[in-house]
């Protein structure tokens, strides 16, 4: 059934995290969000009754719709990946799998750190740690909108926001701090879980 997608509680409480402000989560969910939820279902509820034969590469509405199909679902499923790893203290415990497979792709944790910090700082709208299954390699790729930048038949693990909406009204202009709290407040157990599901269902 289209146009039934439905807004997914917060996976904490508002005023759960540290470093990123009650008032930041609350226009971030409430507003931006669910806006991309809401405009999804509209979307595909347009896309059932839109003239096909007028379909046009220039300008027609089917294009219009198609173009923001991918916009508003990636703004979905990347607010929901962004969320759902946070609510731990960023710790990592380095016998998960998620760790191991972190130091054999990067190197080590720390030049896997180096490198999610840049990419986030490259990024206008997403930086995401994903396993790339076309060499079965994890890789940080980043979007400057919500539908582009993706690598197909990557999987995102982490996915972080780096639209202003995510940070400003906290730090201002300083995304480097952003980001540091962004991974304070990681929980490496639910990145583990991720993964291993993800790799369960894939490989
Ligand atoms: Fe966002």
């Amino acid at each position: 059934m289209v146009g039934n997608h439905k807004i997914k509680d917060l996976p904490f409480k508002y005023d759960d995290l540290n470093g990123i402000s009650e008032q930041v989560n609350k226009w971030h969910h409430d507003t931006h969000y669910a806006g991309y939820v809401n405009k999804r279902n509209e979307v595909e509820l347009e896309l059932e009754k839109v003239d096909k034969s007028k379909s046009n590469v220039n300008w027609s509405l089917f294009r219009a719709l198609k173009d923001r199909e991918t916009f508003n679902a990636n703004g979905q499923i990347l607010h929901e990946i962004y969320w759902d790893v946070l609510g731990g203290n960023g710790e990592m415990d380095e016998n998960l799998e998620i760790a191991k497979k972190i130091k054999s792709d990067f190197g080590s944790i720390e030049k896997w750190r180096e490198d999610f910090i840049a990419s986030a700082k490259a990024a206008i709208g997403w930086s995401v740690l994903a396993l790339d299954l076309s060499d079965g390699k994890l890789k940080h790729f980043i979007g400057d909108a919500h539908n582009q930048g993706g690598v197909w038949g990557a999987i995102p693990i982490i996915a972080m926001d780096m639209y202003e909406h995510a940070y400003y009204h906290d730090y201002g202009p300083d995304r480097a701090k952003y980001i540091e709290a962004y991974l304070k407040n990681i929980d490496w157990k639910k990145v583990n879980q991720r993964y291993k599901k993800l790799t369960k269902l894939i490989l």
